[in-house]
């Protein structure tokens, strides 16, 4: 693990045997630019200054750490959760978007162009496109259109324009297939701003790299309230954006176990859960390579789970190789066991978390009992505001 950030990816975007770039030609060229972009701007004094600057003044962070002392007294162990709930929109995405948006900004290009599964990351970048005058274009599944209609709104009245793709399951695979087809029509005066850690080189490194800051501060506050290191940290994974922020500043330290948590869904059936890392295979995606579901043809599989923004076939190139390592543990919750973490965390907590972030949770209070009196730190990756609608209308309120 030593010299980890400067050896991983290598300069060709793989990290071990995973990640590259897999596309055309023409749409290389244009990585090749993003890539020798990002690394002479974000490197210069400017760049890092007006970064932080954002961070601090618009969008709130640092976001605490929270002794979460019910769960804890419920579960017999020690629970702590940064609070990306608290990070304006309500999510780390935009920590990435922030970063992307500036970038683009600095490489003179006109329009984001994004896809989304549960909006988090179209608003997100909404906002960032907002808040440096840039034009915005959204792609999204009609089926999460339908499931995320706040968000959706949010995304218009920001000024974004939504793209409804209509085609295969209208889920995130199908946005990202949509999305990427339209950045190819005008490549020179948009950016492709993907939504995790995810795609070809360098878009993994870079969204890592731009959530870097959660596990930064996660390490500093938590060392400040405790005076030592968490036993276990753990986080969700969809494509992994939250999970590395706030892995990366842990892969150092030998005595801290780290879990990355795979929704599981409803069942072990296929397309009926989204666990990438227990059931699926190295092969390709999406122009690079990673565990992923797929058939004997390479094609993706279909895909499920109760948190729009953990429903995608692939994972991030970087988990792809710290599975193999064995460097993290990759284990699954239930959508039962999200709901069950959900509303325990709104009743006992006062704090409603979103889908995706309760199955880190849900892992969480299994765990500590597990291991009483050890400390877990958990990335509350965003907040459920999002999710009341359809969490009331499917399951009611659970007393
Ligand atoms: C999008 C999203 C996720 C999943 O994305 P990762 O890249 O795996 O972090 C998790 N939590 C929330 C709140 C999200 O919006």
């Amino acid at each position: 693990m030593k010299d980890y950030f400067k050896n991983n990816p290598d300069e060709k975007g793989f990290f071990g045997e995973y990640g590259g770039s897999f596309i055309p030609p023409d749409l290389q060229k244009e990585m090749d630019k993003i890539t020798e972009g990002y690394f002479t701007i974000s490197k210069s004094h400017d760049f890092i200054s007006e970064l932080r600057s954002i961070r601090k003044h618009f969008q709130g962070r640092p976001t605490p750490v929270y002794y979460a002392k019910e769960l804890s007294r419920m579960t017999g162990g020690r629970i702590y959760l940064k609070r990306e709930d608290l990070n304006h929109t309500g999510a780390h995405k935009l920590n990435h978007c922030m970063g992307e948006a500036l970038l683009a900004k600095y490489l003179g290009k006109k329009k984001l162009i994004a896809e989304t599964g549960a909006g988090q990351h179209g608003v997100a970048l909404a906002t960032a496109a907002a808040y440096f005058g840039l034009e915005c274009e959204i792609h999204m599944g009609e089926v999460d259109i339908a499931k995320e209609h706040p968000n959706v709104i949010r995304m218009k009245l920001l000024g974004a324009k939504v793209i409804p793709v209509t085609f295969g399951l209208k889920t995130l695979k199908e946005a990202v297939d949509s999305a990427f087809t339209a950045y190819l029509e005008d490549p020179i005066n948009s950016i492709y701003c993907i939504g995790s850690v995810v795609g070809p080189h360098p878009f993994p490194m870079m969204v890592r790299d731009f959530q870097r800051v959660v596990g930064i501060e996660a390490k500093e506050q938590f060392y400040e309230m405790t005076g030592e290191m968490p036993d276990n940290v753990c986080a969700c994974v969809g494509g992994g954006s939250n999970a590395m922020g706030i892995f990366s500043a842990f892969l150092q330290e030998e005595d801290v176990s780290i879990y990355g948590v795979e929704p599981m869904g409803r069942s072990e059936e296929i397309g009926d859960h989204a666990a990438t890392m227990k059931f699926g295979i190295p092969g390709l995606i999406h122009g690079f390579k990673c565990y992923n579901l797929q058939d004997e043809k390479g094609e993706p599989l279909p895909v499920y789970s109760i948190a729009s923004g953990l429903d995608y076939p692939g994972v991030g190139p970087e988990h792809s190789m710290l599975r193999d390592l064995e460097k993290v543990n990759y284990v699954g919750a239930s959508d039962e066991e999200c709901l069950d973490a959900f509303y325990t965390l709104s009743r006992k907590e006062g704090i409603i978390p979103a889908l995706e972030s309760s199955h880190a949770v849900a892992f969480a209070m299994k765990l500590a009992k597990e291991k009483p009196r050890q400390s877990i730190l958990v990335n509350l990756s965003g907040r459920g505001d999002k999710d009341i609608d359809f969490i009331v209308d499917n399951f009611g309120i659970r007393e």
